[in-house]
C-alpha cells in the first residue's frame, strides 16, 4: 500500500560516506554578501528540529547561519516555556544579547517557541530589545516580519495553526554530526495535562503527510545519514488521511514505511503516550531490526489520584499493564520515562508510589523534575501549588536518587553482553574513545580500532559501566 505514492522513490542510492559532519552548516556560507543569523535553541528536541526548519526558511530569504553571535545581523532565541526556569533563562540571554545591541544597534533580536506563543504582545511590552516574536506556527513569516524590523516595525506573529506541519521545507542540519538527525511528524498536542502549557504554546494536534516524512528520511539516508528520530509530543497519536483515497496512516505503518528505507537506518521516536502505545506498534518494533527497542514512556505519577488530578487520562493499573505488554511482546526493549514530584495535594504515600513504580517498571532513565506552576494551565486555574519547596526537591532528591541505583542495575545486567552500536564519534573524555549508542540507547565508550570511523556499525562488548554509561570493547562478529 505504502510503496504506490508515485513522487515518492523509495530506493535509495549508494550512501555517500565522504558526507560526514558539520557540511551542511558551511554550504550556505558561500555568498560573502550574506546577511548572518544567529540562532540558540532551548527545551526540547521538536524546538531545536524547528530551529531547523527556521534556519531554512530563512537561507531560502538569503541569511546564512553563524555560530558566532558577535558577526550575526540576526540574533533567533527558540524558546522554551516549560517551567519558570527555562523562561528565566530566555530573559538572561536577552540580557547578553542586549550587551551586543549597544555596540551594535543594526542587529534584530527575535523570540520564537513557547515562550513567545505564551506571552505574545507582553513579551515586546516587556522586552525593549525584542524587534519580533513569533510563535511555533508562523515561521514563513519570518522573512516579513524581519524586513519590518529593518524598517523599525517591531513585529508579531503567534497564530496558531491547525494544517501547518512545514511539511515541504528541508530542514538545514544546524548542529547534526551528519550520523543522526531529527524529523518532526506531527505539530502540537490534544492531550490537556493539566500542569502542561504545550497545548496552548503548540495547538491542536496534527499529523504530516507520511510520504514528506519518508522523502525526508530517504534523502537523510542518501547524505550519509545512519539515525533518524521521530519527534513529536505523543507520537502515538500520529494518524493522516489521505484527501484521496482516505486511506488512514498510523503511527505503526508510519514506523514501518520509515524501517523499510534501508537496512541501516536505524530509526528512533520520541515521545509516547501510555493511554496510546498500541500493541500493533509494538509489535512491528519487534518485525523489524532497526527499529529501535527503546520507548521513552513518561509516567509523571506513580498514584492514579495524582495522575487524575494531572488529567493524564490513564491510572497506575493501566500503566503497568502497557509496560507489562512493552517487554512482553520486545523482551530486551528498554523503557524510559519522565517524573513530577509534589504535585498539588501529593501526599507522602502517593510519592511512595512514584518510587514503586521505578522499581517495577526498571526504567534505564527518567527526566525527573519537581512541579512548577504554569500560568494558564488547568492546575494553576484549579489547584493550589501547596507542597512547600523543601518537599518537592526532598521528593525530586529521591526520585533520581532510586532511578540512578535502578540505571545503574539495569546497566550491570549488560556487562558481558555484546551489543550493536552506531558510532557517533569522539568521547567527550578522551579522543582516543569512541562513543556510539546501543539499540536500548544506551551510551557506550569503547576504544577506537583503526579502520572505524563515525557513522560505522560496530558489536561492542560491555566490560564495564558507571551508573550512566556503559564501557566496552569492539569485537569481531
Ligand atoms: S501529552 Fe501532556 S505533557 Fe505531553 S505535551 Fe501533551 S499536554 Fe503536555
Amino acid at each position: 500500500m505504502y510503496n504506490d505514492n508515485p513522487t515518492i522513490a523509495f530506493e535509495p542510492k549508494k550512501i555517500d560516506e565522504s558526507k560526514q559532519g558539520d557540511v551542511y552548516f558551511d554550504e550556505f556560507n558561500k555568498d560573502p554578501n550574506a546577511k548572518h543569523f544567529y540562532i540558540e535553541s532551548y527545551g526540547c528536541q521538536m524546538n531545536f528540529s524547528d530551529s531547523e526548519i527556521v534556519a531554512s526558511i530563512l537561507s531560502k530569504a538569503g541569511y546564512a547561519p553563524t555560530r558566532n553571535m558577535e558577526e550575526s545581523d540576526l540574533i533567533l532565541i527558540n524558546t522554551c516555556s516549560i517551567r519558570e526556569k527555562a523562561e528565566a533563562n530566555v530573559r538572561q540571554r536577552l540580557h547578553i544579547f542586549n550587551k551586543l545591541k549597544k555596540t551594535k544597534p543594526a542587529v534584530l533580536v527575535g523570540v520564537l517557541g513557547c515562550m513567545a506563543e505564551r506571552l505574545k504582545t507582553k513579551f515586546l511590552e516587556e522586552e525593549k530589545i525584542v524587534d519580533i516574536v513569533v510563535g511555533p506556527d508562523a515561521y514563513r513569516d519570518l522573512p516579513n516580519l524581519i524586513a519590518g524590523a529593518e524598517e523599525g516595525d517591531r513585529g508579531i506573529n503567534v497564530l496558531l495553526s491547525r494544517e501547518e506541519t512545514y511539511a515541504d521545507i528541508s530542514p538545514l542540519r544546524l548542529a547534526s554530526n551528519g550520523i543522526s538527525g531529527f524529523i518532526s511528524i506531527m505539530r502540537g498536542c490534544d492531550n490537556m495535562c493539566s500542569f502542561c502549557v504545550v497545548p496552548f504554546t503548540r495547538g491542536r494536534e496534527r499529523s504530516r503527510n507520511p510520504f514528506t516524512i519518508v522523502a525526508e528520511a530517504t534523502d537523510l539516508v542518501n547524505r550519509g545519514f545512519k539515525e533518524v528520530t521521530l519527534l513529536g509530543q505523543n507520537v502515538d497519536s500520529f494518524k493522516w488521511e489521505n484527501p484521496e483515497t482516505k486511506e488512514i496512516v498510523n503511527f505503526a505503518q508510519l514506523l514501518e514505511m520509515v524501517a523499510l528505507i534501508h537496512p541501516d537506518l536505524r530509526v528512533r521516536f520520541s515521545t509516547s503516550h501510555p493511554k496510546d502505545i498500541t500493541d500493533e506498534v509494538l509489535h512491528t518494533i519487534a518485525k523489524h531490526e532497526n527499529l529501535c527497542n527503546y520507548i521513552h514512556l513518561p509516567v509523571q505519577s506513580g498514584n492514579s489520584r495524582v495522575l487524575k488530578l494531572m488529567n493524564r487520562t490513564y491510572d497506575r493499573k493501566w500503566y503497568e499493564e502497557r509496560v507489562e505488554a512493552i517487554y512482553r511482546i520486545i523482551p530486551d526493549c528498554a523503557i524510559s520515562s519522565d517524573f513530577i514530584t509534589g504535585f498539588c495535594t501529593e501526599t507522602e504515600e502517593e510519592h511512595q508510589d512514584s518510587l514503586s513504580i521505578i522499581r517495577q517498571s526498571k526504567y534505564t532513565m527518567s527526566y525527573m523534575f519537581f512541579y512548577s506552576e504554569r500560568p494558564g494551565t488547568l492546575a494553576a486555574r484549579k489547584y493550589e501549588d501547596d507542597i512547600p519547596l523543601a518537599v518537592k526537591k526532598r521528593r525530586l532528591a529521591e526520585v533520581v536518587q532510586v532511578q540512578s541505583e535502578v540505571s545503574h542495575q539495569h546497566n550491570l545486567n549488560d556487562v558481558g553482553k555484546t551489543f550493536k552500536i552506531l558510532v557517533e564519534g569522539d568521547s567527550k573524555k578522551s579522543d582516543q574513545d569512541f562513543k556510539g549508542r546501543t539499540g536500548t540507547n544506551k551510551m557506550t565508550i569503547f576504544k577506537k580500532k583503526p579502520g572505524v570511523k563515525p557513522g560505522d556499525y560496530v558489536f561492542v562488548k560491555v566490560t564495564g559501566t558507571t551508573s550512566a554509561t556503559l564501557l566496552g570493547e569492539i569485537i569481531e562478529q
